[in-house]
């Protein structure tokens, strides 16, 4: 399958988000969050006006907010979520300039990457639905990004509030007697520039070494290196983790990293993200899911199959071979015997 996936098309969702709001950007409990959610329903609409859509309405400290899904391929039962964070920090708690703490950050890789990742894959697979072997879900998560770092943050808020509230409700969302969840995927800071991606130590370790095999057959060897930082980030992710749903964070480090300096700044803005880093992360997430979702699949990549065991299928053709191989030759000493007998009779009617 050639990859479809357009890193310039996830670019201009990256803009799009930051213009939705100069001033607040898509803080919870501002307009510009709502009309980000608006925003997602719209591009979602551009791709098929019927794009199944729902809503999951909360609170946290009295602020309305909302988590908002998509869903692909209904009539599947082996669900895959795609996730990503859309509310951006009220504080950039990390800036260098402390005068500027208080500033409410742009997010422009922390948050609004990962989702402008997510509406390009949509149109990507919306175009195959009838070839994908499983039903995707578009996650797009409130409130994730306002808990407290360097003792500041917004009162009373946790880091993760969309993705804990939606898992509490989650049995509301799917049918847990027929349905059920086969993986989930966050992309988090996704789009920076000097992408490169970290063994995030919650996430479900094969699910997630199987992303980064992807992204290395692709040839993306500096995006998923081979010995990756370890860390552990409290992220969308665990909650479905916790959950029982194998789940991977894709992620960088945002600690003293001098190739990313920007986060919780009011620099993450649009000039520190790359087309190039949403493409590496979207043609691999693409690929991924081809190799384990697409009928007709003859090109899987990955070499560790988490899923299902593709080697079965082999075992099944030589075990099959052997049994016809096996009546085969009982067929031609049953002739053989047969023929002999036949020779001996007429032998001893002469
Ligand atoms: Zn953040």
């Amino acid at each position: 399958m050639p990859l479809q996936f357009d890193g310039s098309n996830a670019y201009s969702y990256v803009e799009d988000q930051l213009n939705i709001n100069l001033t607040h950007f898509r803080i919870p409990g501002y307009q510009g969050r709502e009309d980000c959610a608006e925003y997602f329903i719209e591009k979602f609409r551009e791709i098929n006006l019927n794009f199944s859509y729902m809503l999951h309405n909360f609170t946290v400290q009295s602020v309305e907010c909302q988590n908002v899904l998509f869903k692909l391929n209904e009539h599947n039962n082996n669900i895959v979520i795609l996730g990503a964070h859309y509310d951006s920090r009220a504080r950039a708690t990390k800036d260098p300039d402390e005068l500027k703490r208080d500033e409410p950050v742009p997010g422009a890789n922390d948050g609004a990457s990962g989702c402008a990742v997510l509406i390009d894959l949509a149109r990507v697979f919306y175009s195959l639905k009838e070839n994908l072997t499983c039903q995707l879900w578009f996650l797009f998560f409130d409130a994730e990004d306002q808990g407290y770092d360097y003792s500041s943050g917004i009162s009373g808020w946790d880091w993760c509030e969309g993705s804990d509230k939606f898992v509490e409700d989650i049995e509301s969302f799917y049918n847990s007697s027929l349905e059920s969840f086969e993986a989930m995927i966050l992309l988090d800071m996704v789009g920076g520039v000097n992408l490169k991606f970290i063994n995030e130590q919650y996430s479900t370790s094969s699910l997630l070494e199987e992303i980064f095999e992807v992204g290395r057959q692709l040839g993306y060897t500096s995006e998923f290196p081979n010995n990756p930082e370890v860390r552990s980030i409290r992220d969308d992710h665990v909650a479905f983790v916790n959950y029982g749903i194998p789940s991977a964070d894709l992620i960088i480090n945002f600690w003293n990293n001098p190739a990313w300096p920007y986060h919780h700044t009011i620099n993450d803005d649009i000039t520190a993200i790359s087309a190039s880093s949403l493409e590496v992360t979207g043609k691999t997430i693409e690929q991924f899911i081809y190799n384990h979702y697409f009928s007709n699949n003859n090109t899987d990549l990955g070499n560790y199959p988490w899923t299902n065991d593709n080697n079965l299928l082999d075992t099944d053709i030589v075990t099959l071979l052997m049994i016809l191989g096996a009546i085969f030759v009982g067929i031609i000493i049953f002739f053989f015997i047969r023929r002999s007998r036949a020779n001996k009779g007429q032998l001893s009617g002469d």
